[in-house]
């Protein structure tokens, strides 16, 4: 029984990193007709940002890979916060203090910060371990009293509950991507999983989740790993089956190395960002790709091939298709590089693909925020002619304009190339051959027209450039007779007749 979860903690926008650990999860839940979960990390207040959880949630919407269980919904399980969960987690801390997994350590962050100095002028990293736990210098249950310790305890005294890593061991480490790995224990610190506030860390809390949760694969993000020793031993030490892993190598920038940050994204002209983020303290924005214009099937498709393949050719997947294909063996070992040229080139394929009609339908809004009311037909009509064009939906504002308003303006250098002394003369012989063409269609307009130019004994281009540059503004746009056509033989004169003027 497949049981995955995404389990952000909600200390600010998701980043495309994020997104991708979310969709495998998905993808391997549905897979294998397995639960979605969504489980909110939150212990840490410090970090805690009021809006994020929400953020998270319609992140996923707008991906269409919505959570099966999780905060508000399906609550098997739950609550699905974590600081709803609060009451669970010191029965676990002393579980493992009563069985010798666990320690009571009172040292300050002061005399930790000493030790850690020591250390480092004998050139040594202080671990907080066998190596020198037993040593006397730390103050913890391993080296005090029985009695000792619960005076401290009773006095009040600030203390955390610590891992007791078993010394002299080699862990032997399954990871679904990476494969086996090996691990001295003595490298190990004894992380802290409890604190005198009633707070978990996050190892506690996680392990104790996943296990109540019923979670059978835990597929996050490669900044874990490093937690996977200490996490099998925690499943080893509650006795408990431990779930499969398997980590997610980073998503790197184009050029270079390194982390992708949401700094590097937007230095780089890209926002990591699925959809447009508000911080509520800062009131700060960050745009993401839904503002950017991207199709959610696009910006999944890109994000699912970042890290993962096929193993075909294949780069077009709708999410049934990823959903079948999918497979953690799959999953690279090495960085995914981002390209913001490849993320556009998915978005472009998903709008040419999609009809006339459809795009026409993504239009329409926009059109109407910049106080442009034109009928559906002729939209579509519109679309239809400049569509191959675009990228982005938002593209066809400027591949379209002059189908709806008249040129404000005229392309400069094109005017200076193109308008000639006898332009102006011959642009009002055209106005009167236009005023008699009284079927204004495509091929009889043409006929008409060129007719025209060919018993002048002209070039075409000496007309149908400076007539481009009337009806468009610039030399650029689909055919001048199909333009002429929408907009109508009015409109045509019209516009010429301000060219010339
Ligand atoms: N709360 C952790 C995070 O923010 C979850 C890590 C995990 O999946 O175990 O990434």
């Amino acid at each position: 029984n497949v049981r995955v979860r995404f389990a952000p903690s909600p200390t600010g926008p998701l980043h495309m990193g994020g997104v991708r650990t979310a969709l495998y999860n998905y993808l391997f839940a549905k897979k294998h007709n397995g639960t979605f979960v969504l489980r909110i990390e939150d212990t840490d207040q410090t970090r805690y940002v009021a809006n994020a959880e929400q953020y998270i949630i319609d992140s996923l919407e707008w991906c269409n890979i919505p959570f099966d269980e999780g905060p508000g919904k399906n609550e098997k399980y739950g609550p699905y916060r974590q600081s709803e969960r609060k009451h669970l987690y010191k029965q676990y801390a002393d579980q493992l203090l009563e069985n010798g997994w666990a320690y009571y350590a009172f040292d300050t962050a002061e005399e930790l910060d000493a030790h850690r100095k020591d250390h480092e002028a004998n050139g040594k990293t202080f671990i907080y371990n066998w190596h020198n736990r037993e040593k006397g210098k730390l103050v913890n249950s391993l080296v005090l009293s029985k009695e000792e310790v619960q005076q401290r305890i009773d006095n009040g005294d600030k203390y955390v509950v610590r891992f007791k890593t078993p010394q002299d061991e080699t862990l032997i480490l399954r990871d679904e991507v990476r494969g086996t790995i090996k691990i001295d224990t003595n490298t190990l610190d004894d992380k802290v999983l409890f604190k005198s506030d009633g707070m978990p860390t996050y190892h506690l809390a996680n392990i104790v989740d996943d296990h109540l949760m019923k979670i059978s694969h835990v597929i996050r993000g490669e900044e874990w790993l490093p937690s996977l020793p200490l996490h099998t031993l925690l499943y080893k030490a509650f006795e408990w089956e431990a779930p499969k892993f398997a980590h997610l190598s980073l998503i790197l920038k184009p050029v270079g190395k390194g982390k992708l940050s949401k700094r590097d994204g937007d230095k780089l002209g890209f926002p990591v960002f699925p959809l447009e983020y508000t911080n509520e303290e800062s009131g700060d924005v960050s745009r993401g790709y839904k503002e950017d214009g991207y199709f959610p099937e696009a910006f999944v498709n890109l994000l699912a091939l970042l890290g993962w393949n096929p193993g075909t050719e294949q780069e077009l997947f709708s999410l049934e298709e990823l959903t079948e294909a999918f497979d953690l063996a799959r999953v690279s070992k090495s960085g995914a590089k981002f390209s913001p040229d490849k993320a556009k080139w998915f978005n472009q394929q998903y709008l040419q693909q999609k009809s006339a009609e459809e795009v026409t339908e993504f239009f329409l809004p926009i059109l109407a925020k910049q106080g442009i009311e034109a009928n559906k037909e002729y939209v579509q009509k519109v679309v239809a002619l400049v569509k191959e064009r675009a990228i982005f939906v938002n593209d066809l504002v400027e591949l379209s304009d002059f189908f709806f308003t008249n040129p404000t303006s005229y392309d400069e250098k094109a005017a200076k190339k193109q308008w000639k002394e006898d332009t102006g003369s011959l642009m009002t012989e055209l106005i009167s051959v236009i005023e008699n063409i009284e079927d204004f269609s495509i091929d009889n307009a043409q006929t008409e027209i060129k007719g025209w130019i060919t018993s002048k004994e002209i070039g075409f281009g000496k007309v149908m450039q400076p007539l481009r540059l009337s009806l468009v503004g610039k030399l650029a746009g689909p055919d001048l007779f199909e333009i002429m056509t929408m907009i109508g033989k009015e409109t045509t004169i019209q516009r010429i007749q301000n060219a010339v003027s």
